[in-house]
């Protein structure tokens, strides 16, 4: 007892003046959000146009609905790895892809907190139960484990079906078969005609979002789980001066992942988004920040985050849109042709011609590997 009073007597001599960062990540967040709105219109209004067979007034087709695109991004971003291609249906795509990833390996799993849409939704629905039920409600462990690795299960699933189940030729043909062209297009007639079941699904989330903090999040999203994996490899980590800590525990209270952030010197785990609630909740001077570990060891000033990962964002999409990467070459009068075919056109790796393709080329990888 007077061990702490001594402690929080110290911590009034060197308390934390520094200024929060939440607000500019709040202001961050909702521009981008209007942004994706913004996407939205231009790509309803595109819409139009291919619904009315051309009648309408041409509004050309906003690149950055290839971001809604994670999975055909995450083929391009795989497509090139393996050969320097950037595939040319939805090259936006791999571009947002590659500067969410950079964003990862650089300050931790920030897309989360400080651009996602889905993650700023989660964000404002759980702020709302919070003031409803008075608390942040928690899973108990014996549930929440087991419930977080189904992010895991969904990522290895997507990841198998793509790295170890195509070949590069398989992977090509998907890409360029006319689904994929249009899975832009599907997409948005996937939400304009939303079936009863999804709307259900949506409604659920949405009430679990309420009662669980960022449920679809720490659940079950796999571009989550990915980012999460990369942010591990990240330099800049947020650590604990237990010699100055005062054990109020702001922190973990602070912390939307439910990270025990008063109880380790060094956060690393897959759940921390980089918000750094902990650390302007943290009352004591140089107590809780943002260290970049190499090559030395030194604090990174809060501002630095939002310039860093703003940055990041806008070199790789802007060096895209200047070297002719960010529009695709699909012209209206294709786009015209594929919306009257779209609804034949079925999943790829369905289809007889693909699963034959990809035997043959396992054939061929046989003879070759045993030559
Ligand atoms: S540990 Fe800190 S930075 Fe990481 S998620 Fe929790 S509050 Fe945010
Ligand atoms: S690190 Fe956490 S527990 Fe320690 S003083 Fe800061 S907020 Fe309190």
């Amino acid at each position: 007892m007077e061990k702490t009073k001594f402690k929080l007597e110290k911590a009034k001599i060197i308390r934390n003046d520094e200024k929060g960062i939440q607000k500019t990540r709040f202001i961050i967040q909702s521009l981008f959000a209007a942004l994706c709105i913004w996407i939205g219109i231009e790509f309803y209004l595109f819409n139009q146009y291919l619904e009315t067979n051309g009648a309408a007034a041409f509004y050309s087709r906003p690149p950055g609905v290839d971001g809604f695109l994670p999975i055909s991004s995450f083929m391009s971003f795989y497509l090139f790895l393996k050969t320097g291609i950037i595939h040319n249906a939805h090259p936006a795509g791999f571009f947002i892809f590659l500067s969410i990833i950079l964003m990862s390996l650089v300050f931790g799993k920030s897309f989360c907190s400080w651009f996602c849409p889905i993650g700023f939704i989660s964000e404002l629905v759980g702020d709302f139960g919070e003031k409803i039920f008075k608390r942040r409600l928690k899973l108990p462990k014996w549930l929440d484990y087991p419930l977080r690795s189904l992010k895991y299960l969904l990522l290895g699933f997507l990841v198998y079906s793509v790295v170890v189940l195509m070949s590069t030729l398989a992977l090509k043909a998907f890409l360029d078969s006319p689904y994929n062209l249009v899975s832009d297009v599907k997409m948005y007639y996937f939400f304009a005609n939303i079936s009863q079941t999804a709307l259900i699904v949506i409604g659920v989330l949405f009430v679990l979002s309420i009662l669980i903090r960022n449920f679809w999040c720490r659940f079950l999203c796999p571009y989550g789980a990915l980012l999460g994996i990369f942010s591990l490899l990240s330099p800049n980590k947020i650590q604990r001066n237990a010699k100055s800590c005062i054990d109020c525990g702001l922190c973990n209270k602070a912390c939307p992942s439910f990270i025990k952030v008063d109880k380790v010197k060094t956060v690393i785990s897959d759940e921390c988004s980089t918000c750094l609630n902990c650390v302007d909740a943290c009352p004591v001077k140089d107590t809780l920040q943002l260290n970049i570990l190499l090559p030395k060891k030194k604090k990174i000033n809060k501002r630095f985050v939002a310039i860093g990962v703003v940055s990041i964002f806008m070199i790789v999409t802007g060096f895209a849109m200047l070297t002719g990467n960010w529009q695709n070459k699909i012209s209206k009068e294709e786009y015209l042709m594929h919306y009257k075919l779209m609804n034949s056109y079925g999943h790829p790796t369905g289809t007889k011609e693909f699963k034959k393709l990809n035997e043959e080329v396992e054939m061929r990888n046989k003879k070759s590997n045993s030559q």
